[in-house]
């Protein structure tokens, strides 16, 4: 108990420390345009989600209804309100419309919150906003199709240089960011793969490349520190939602990537902590006694 809520003024401490020292009108107005920018941001990223696995263009606007075919009122597009103004349903069919348009939306809106929250108003929370939006379509995308786009993939690898620029994280730590989760989710998606093959006959890998491939490039921009707790998170809930998933509805298929998207994000912000938590954890409750005593014995 003590440990969540010292990790909890931890993560406080780095943003808001800074932030103690705006004005109380600085928040009136900061934290309704970072939302509004994050939902606007995040209608964007429905038209990815929605597009992108279709291969259609994601710059034409002309948005419609997926039943009726009408035309998309400028009224409706405001991102959040509009769905909750037309409770949920076309304005000429009255067809319902997927409460997962306004989700995306103010989940975007929350975590861009969230992100400057956590890193103050500074250019490494405007990349930890990119970089939660990319998440956000890489966990839908992936929901749906099963499959990653390796180009976000890329950009969020990208993302390490301006991070290089204005973060602490040494370059040794992308490095081993890179190795640290990707060589062993490699190894086990290539041994699970051969087995399952051998066994069924399908060419199914236990972790797909894609997941491999995006905690490789989230090891570069991350460090190791964020990226080992993010893959424990995301393999925890991944397989707490897999057990579910398959006794309700017996579906032993499920995307990996939204659980370690979550994992990414939650590591991102306090992962850091995390591993220095669990190290000093580790060194204050074996180390020093444990080590010399084995250490001794093996020596007399
Ligand atoms: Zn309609």
């Amino acid at each position: 108990m003590y440990q969540i809520c010292s990790l909890a003024a931890l993560a406080a401490q780095k943003g808001w420390k800074e932030w103690q020292f705006y004005p109380a009108k600085f928040f009136l107005i900061a934290v309704p345009i970072v939302f509004l920018y994050g939902i606007c941001i995040g209608s964007f990223l429905n038209v990815v989600i929605i597009r992108l696995p279709r291969g259609e263009s994601l710059i034409k606007r002309s948005s419609h209804c997926m039943t009726c075919g009408a035309k998309i009122r400028i009224i409706d597009l405001i991102p959040v309100f509009s769905w909750l103004f037309l409770r949920g349903r076309c304005h000429s069919c009255g067809e319902k419309i997927s409460p997962r348009y306004p989700i995306v939306e103010a989940l975007n809106g929350f975590l861009y919150l969230a992100c400057f929250a956590a890193f103050g108003m500074k250019v490494n929370a405007f990349l930890m906003c990119i970089f939660a939006s990319l998440l956000i379509c890489i966990a839908f995308i992936d929901w749906d199709t099963m499959d990653m786009y390796i180009p976000m993939l890329l950009i969020i690898a990208a993302l390490a240089i301006p991070s290089h620029f204005v973060t602490r994280i040494a370059i040794v730590d992308r490095v081993i960011g890179l190795f640290a989760v990707s060589v062993p989710f490699f190894l086990i998606g290539e041994i699970s793969g051969a087995f399952i093959k051998k066994k069924t006959g399908e060419k199914i890998r236990g972790i797909e490349l894609g997941d491999t491939i995006l905690m490789a490039c989230a090891g570069v921009y991350l460090g190791w520190k964020a990226v080992v707790p993010a893959a424990f998170i995301g393999i925890i809930l991944g397989a707490i939602v897999g057990i579910i998933l398959k006794k309700k509805t017996a579906e032993s298929k499920m995307a990996f990537g939204p659980f370690l998207c979550i994992g990414l994000l939650l590591g991102a912000m306090f992962g850091e902590e995390l591993t220095l938590m669990y190290m000093r954890f580790m060194r204050s409750s074996f180390y020093p006694e444990t080590a010399y005593i084995l250490l001794t014995s093996v020596l007399r």
